[in-house]
């Protein structure tokens, strides 16, 4: 009985000791930083479901519980807005501080690529929409298995939606001559050039330049932001892209240019051409010809916007001038008796049809997909957002980037010895 009454004592006075560690060390360690714990992702995640996509933002979200505000860092209304930073030619402020745009991620992927595409969304989500919990749209030309839904459903901060291809946004139109088409896919093989036999990334390409966004899970949302698989986000995003894009009246953006192959678009310009002679009705005043041409229009130098990221406005996309531009080319074949890329079909859409300040070049948005990386030159900028690049690795200011030339063309300051 003594024995047991002294274990009791000792288990008590144990206890008692572990509690007032337990008190001394968490009163007296430093504040933790806002980052949410996986249940306070969950309770919020119970919520996702309250924004509605339909209307021109969503509603408002001020944070309205303590699980919210952990993980909203977002600025708080009335606050100033960001300085501006020096090589940034975009302001902010115009539009209240909070609240998410109507907006949302979205990514053309393969079961397959679950594990790549895991990866961005975690890039995506640490550096960025872990504090603004937009929605993200999937799209497969084959139905998502459950397991790719499960996994990125997991990830992603805001609500995933999953949509299947409709056949007619994925195979031949009726006026493409197979034969043809399959002649092209063999010479090209035979000449080595990228993809240039393969049927898939054909149809990839076409249905990036004129039906992802015409897809009904994209129709409720005015904005998009474009993640493909296995690409990194090397900086913090503090800012909302969709939010700097409609303040400064942007329609399409980039981070990294470069010329494109010749021989993946021989005829390309002369589509273009033909586009510009029968609809100069849209053709922008001030557009970015300059960029995209040495010779007034005479020729295409292959300069192109990176579209595996994009951040743009999805109206524009589903536009009278657009989509005909898109049917011109379409019409034109080219998808299939070349091997054009949505590259530069955006490309030279935006160039055309938008005005040059229509388009952003987004310094912040640090960026890698295979092989080129995108790293801003600014130190301070490095230092500020938790930049885990090389700034050697850049490709902004080598000879096969397209991004010199926009600085020239928009009067942009480039940083000194370049
Ligand atoms: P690259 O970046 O030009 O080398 O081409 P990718 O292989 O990255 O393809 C571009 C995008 O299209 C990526 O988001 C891919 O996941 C997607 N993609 C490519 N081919 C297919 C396909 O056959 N089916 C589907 N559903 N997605 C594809
Ligand atoms: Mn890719």
């Amino acid at each position: 009985m003594a024995g047991s009454t002294r274990i009791i004592r000792y288990v008590l006075f144990a206890f008692f000791g572990i509690m007032i560690l337990f008190f001394i060390l968490s009163s007296s360690s430093i504040p933790k930083p806002s980052l949410p714990d996986s249940n306070t992702i969950t309770k919020w995640k119970g919520n996702k479901n309250k924004n509605d996509p339909s209307s021109g933002f969503a509603p408002s979200s001020s944070p309205s519980s303590e699980e919210q505000i952990l993980v909203d860092d977002r600025p708080a209304p009335g606050s100033p807005a960001p300085t501006e930073a020096p090589t940034s030619n975009f302001t902010m402020g115009a539009i209240p501080a909070t609240g998410k745009m109507n907006a949302t991620f979205v990514t053309l992927a393969r079961n397959s690529d679950l594990w790549d595409i895991a990866d961005s969304i975690r890039q995506v989500e640490d550096r960025f929409n872990r504090n603004y919990h937009y929605d993200w749209v999937f799209l497969n030309d084959k139905e998502f298995d459950e397991n790719f839904k499960k996994v990125t459903t997991a990830l992603v901060s805001g609500t995933t939606h999953y949509g299947t291809i409709p056949k007619e946004h994925w195979s031949f139109p009726d006026f493409i001559d197979q034969d043809k088409a399959k002649k092209v896919r063999e010479d090209m093989a035979e000449r080595k050039i990228i993809y240039g036999d393969s049927v898939s990334y054909r149809h990839m390409c076409r249905f990036e330049s004129g039906f992802f966004f015409r897809q009904p899970l994209m129709q409720n949302y005015e904005w998009y932001w474009r993640v493909e698989p296995s690409v990194k986000l090397y900086c913090d995003v503090g800012f909302d892209p969709f939010r700097v894009m409609a303040e400064n009246k942007r329609k399409y953006s980039f981070v990294i240019s470069l010329y494109e192959y010749a021989e993946t678009i021989p005829t390309i310009w002369d589509s273009a051409k033909k586009f510009m002679k029968q609809h100069p009705e849209h053709i922008a005043d001030g557009n970015s010809m300059k960029w995209l041409s040495d010779d007034e229009g005479e020729s295409y130098n292959h300069c192109h916007f990176w579209s595996n990221f994009e951040v743009g406005n999805l109206n524009w996309l589903r536009s009278d001038a657009y989509i005909s531009f898109f049917e011109t080319l379409d019409q034109d074949g080219g998808f299939f008796y070349e091997r054009w890329g949505d590259a530069p079909v955006h490309s030279i859409a935006a160039g055309l049809l938008l005005k040059k300040e229509e388009v952003q070049f987004f310094d912040d948005i640090a960026y890698w997909h295979v092989p080129f990386t995108h790293c801003p030159t600014s130190e301070q900028k490095r230092l500020e957002n938790k930049c885990a690049c090389n700034p050697k690795d850049n490709f902004d200011w080598k000879g096969y980037s397209c991004t010199t030339r926009w600085f020239d063309m928009m009067g942009m300051e480039k940083p000194e010895g370049y």
